[in-house]
């Protein structure tokens, strides 16, 4: 190479493909000290990460400085979970680097799908919760709000999920086997973390009261941090995770005392406090480790953000101008006792002032309306590792009830609202901790908003009005579509423009094409190399054969009795009995694909993986049926399995039981590739229905009115099934062991939750509805140009559902911060 060029080439920061190149070459090895002969295909992964690396750096550093100079006020977004995927395809994509480093990588010798694959997806959540945090990650960096993501550094994130003879087996996620070349450790960025003890109170000579927390036992938090780049804005934020160390590498006194390696021995009890992740979704469990990883997050965050705080201001009554702090979920809700010990017993303000502080600059995101999933921490367990906050927490109780007053002679309203329980064995109530600490409450749709201020918080709703608001979730368009679906975005790309990467209500545009011969032959053929790549990949990892020019039909979520996967897979088993009735039957082709994990405690969900799998074997075993039907489920659902699938779908299954959902985002993913939406009107459903028009999307069942009258009028589920004909015969199929002959009774526990205990998700009560919907489905699907249109009407109306206008709303609703 001449001089000249060898000089113009700037190996760290260049963004053309020769310094790219370079880069990736030097890393090789001068970093891995390895050459093209032995490296690995993870040598060659991080020798790419590492060139990317090098150019977010400037930018991290330029962002941070740049948002301390101008004394910015933070988002501080706390969450347990994220659920980030692979981070190659959206950091290059974000940086604008992505066809040059393509190139790049093809110039050194490299596979760019090999490398990309060579990726472990960073799992550090369990489904729309995670995932959501990581889409906000996203849209708040591409916004440019100066905003922290605190998390855990899990040592295993969610399980990997295996399937042996039809059963989920869940395996440890050894996700950082070989480092985390995204990360970058700060040992130097650590707070240690108090637990247990007891609290001294002293009195001044003023007659003040102090409270010190005395004796504690300390967990050392350690900051990892990640880049999060915003789309080619040069904007780089921080995803903090924190991962737990012993706090004293040895113990002085037993050294001494000559019992070395006692001494020395690494202390394991505090390092498990950020080992796993805990794999339930949407149920809580009480665990006291699960409690602690809570309360170490919240205090590692708070301390780092207090301490960033006290760099620049010393009067803390300023903080609500500087801080906002988002808890995704109840379970970062120990920051509002935790804010305040920091402000009376460190910071010495009196009650009143700190409460005012906390008040305006605590917000609390409520995600689910199901009791089980309620967060409840039992107080003795609370007074025994946190003991001055299970003082101040009664406290806040103690005064918030002095406002409550009773109305209309409810006289359980006081008790509905108590923080802590009134019973026996009192419980810490985190939902009510959260909107009596916060200054906004939000749930994640219309629909979610509306029922958590009818329902679970009715009475809080009428005490503070002022606190509620409504966020609807998002997704953010650079993973969902530009990322995942390169061709479908090129295509929107050629036709009107690039714009709609960050201003996604510009797809708009797109609906004149609905119609247009030419575009619909293109999207056409983008689905079907969509579904042939989806299809190959099938065949690759499992040796299934599936046919492209099926109806891709796809479930993919969290297993859970109330998003009614068994709803799904009772009505394939309806068409394999009308296709076994007439083997000519005029029945579309179809080729129903399941994923998604269940908690590993959680028997029912687990048994319907099985059932899911069973009935896959009689039916795709069955010739007479196999060209028109064939059921799959494929396992280890993950952000990068979603990234392969949701591309490939045709129909999106989105049918919980009205009012249990609380937003969903994967029907966004879904419809924003252009997939229709079979689903009942339930969480963000409704909004999409709003968005795309009633005759685009196929809603059937029953609404959340319906359910609860329903309800309350002696809802029979054994009349439905006597009623009809086709759902007898599935479930008696389901019962006589027709898809376990060897162990007939295997499925009993499912048909006796349908008929003997009161099917508590109505599958039943929308059944029929569900599978006379799916004949329409079928109907349009064959009258081709009609099926496109509505799928170009439905990707041109998903503007609305940009994770960026989520946080645009979080800005000017709940954080007070300018976009
Ligand atoms: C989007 C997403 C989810 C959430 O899906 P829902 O259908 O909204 O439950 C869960 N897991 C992964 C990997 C996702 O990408």
């Amino acid at each position: 190479m001449p001089t000249d060029q060898r000089q113009a080439l700037n190996p760290r920061t260049g963004m053309d493909v020769d310094s790219f190149r370079e880069d990736i070459r030097q890393h090789l090895h001068y970093t891995l000290a390895k050459d093209q002969y032995s490296s690995t295909e993870w040598d060659k992964y991080k020798s790419v990460v590492l060139a990317v690396m090098d150019r977010l750096h400037d930018r991290w550093i330029d962002t941070q400085q740049q948002y301390y100079d101008q004394q910015s006020k933070r988002v501080y977004y706390l969450s347990m979970e994220y659920l980030i995927g692979r981070l190659m395809d959206n950091m290059l994509i974000n940086l604008g680097l992505q066809d040059v480093a393509a190139e790049a990588i093809e110039e050194v010798g490299f596979d760019y799908d090999e490398v990309r694959e060579a990726e472990i997806d960073a799992g550090l959540g369990n489904g729309g919760l995670g995932r959501l945090a990581a889409c906000f990650l996203d849209s708040m960096a591409t916004l440019g709000v100066p905003a922290i993501g605190y998390g855990i550094r899990y040592d295993y994130g969610i399980f990997d999920q295996d399937i042996k003879d039809g059963w989920q087996i869940e395996k440890p996620d050894m996700w950082l086997q070989y480092g985390y070349p995204w990360g970058v450790e700060r040992p130097q960025k650590s707070y240690k973390v108090p637990f247990y003890g007891r609290v001294k109170a002293t009195e001044d000579k003023g007659g003040r009261l102090h409270f010190d927390w005395v004796d504690t036992h300390n967990v050392t938090a350690v900051a990892y941090d990640t880049p999060v780049p915003g789309f080619q804005n040069d904007v780089v934020n921080n995803l903090r995770l924190w991962k737990a160390s012993s706090d004293e590498g040895f113990d002085l006194k037993s050294f001494n005392q000559g019992e070395y390696i006692e001494a020395v021995r690494s202390n394991l009890l505090e390092e498990n406090i950020s080992r796993v992740l805990y794999p339930n979704d949407k149920v809580f469990k009480g665990q006291e480790l699960r409690l602690k990883q809570e309360f170490f997050l919240v205090s590692a965050s708070l301390q780092d953000a207090m301490a960033r705080f006290k760099k620049k201001f010393d009067d803390f009554r300023k903080i609500p101008q500087q801080m906002a702090v988002q808890c995704n979920d109840t379970h970062p809700n120990l920051a509002i006792p935790e804010m305040m010990r920091m402000l009376m017993d460190e910071e010495e303000l009196k009650w009143d002032t700190a409460w005012d502080i906390v008040t305006k600059t605590m917000n609390y995101t409520n995600h689910t309306l199901m009791p089980e999933a309620l967060e409840q921490w039992p107080i003795s367990l609370m007074s025994d590792l946190l003991p001055r906050h299970t003082q101040i927490i009664r406290e806040i109780d103690r005064r918030f009830l002095n406002t409550v007053h009773m109305t209309n002679g409810d006289s359980n309203r006081k008790d509905r609202m108590r923080i802590i329980s009134n019973e026996m064995n009192p419980r810490i109530r985190m939902g009510n901790l959260g909107i009596v600490g916060a200054k906004k409450v939000n749930g994640v749709s219309e629909l979610h908003s509306d029922l958590m201020k009818k329902t679970i918080f009715k009475d809080f709703a009428k005490h503070f009005p002022e606190k509620f608001t409504n966020v609807t979730n998002g997704i953010t368009p650079r993973r969902w579509l530009r990322q995942c679906n390169r061709d479908l975005a090129d295509l929107i790309s050629d036709r009107i423009g690039k714009d709609w990467v960050t201003h996604l209500d510009q797809l708009k545009e797109v609906e004149q094409f609905a119609e247009d011969a030419d575009f619909q032959e293109t999207f056409k053929e983008i689905k079907y190399r969509n579904k042939k790549r989806l299809a190959d990949h099938i065949e690759r990892t499992s040796g299934n054969v599936v046919n492209p020019n099926s109806i891709f039909d796809i479930q993919i979520k969290r297993i859970h009795e109330y998003k009614r996967q068994l709803m799904a897979v009772m009505h394939a088993i309806v068409l394999y009995n009308r296709l076994r009735e007439n083997p000519n039957a005029d029945i579309e082709p179809r080729t129903l694909l399941f994923a998604g994990k269940a908690a590993p405690g959680y028997t029912m969900a687990k048994l319907h993986i099985k059932l899911i799998n069973n009935v896959a074997e009689i039916i795709n075993n069955d010739p007479d049926v196999s060209s028109k039907l064939k059921v799959l489920f494929l396992p280890d659902y993950s952000v990068s399995l979603a990234e392969k699938m949701i591309p490939a779908a045709d129909l999106s299954e989105q049918i919980s039981t009205a009012g249990m959902e609380a937003s969903g985002t994967g029907n966004m993913k879904f419809a924003l590739n252009g997939a229709l939406t079979i689903g009942t009107l339930d969480g963000a459903n409704v909004e999409i229905r709003e968005q795309v028009g009633e005759d685009n999307i196929f809603i059937f069942g029953q609404t959340v009115d319906e359910i609860e009258e329903n309800r309350d009028s002696g809802y029979s589920p054994r009349k439905l099934y006597e009623e009809d004909e086709e759902l007898k015969q599935v479930i008696d199929q389901i019962h006589e062991g027709y898809f376990s002959p060897s162990e007939p009774d295997l499925f009993h526990p499912i048909t006796k939750a349908l008929l003997s205990d009161g099917d508590y998700f109505m599958v039943l009560g929308d059944f029929r509805s569900y599978v006379d919907k799916q004949e329409e489905v079928e109907a349009c699907y064959k009258d081709e140009f009609e099926w496109n249109r509505k799928a170009i009407i439905n990707v041109a109306n998903m503007g609305h559902f940009s994770s960026d206008r989520s946080i645009r709303d979080y800005c000017e609703r709940i954080w007070d911060v300018e976009v």
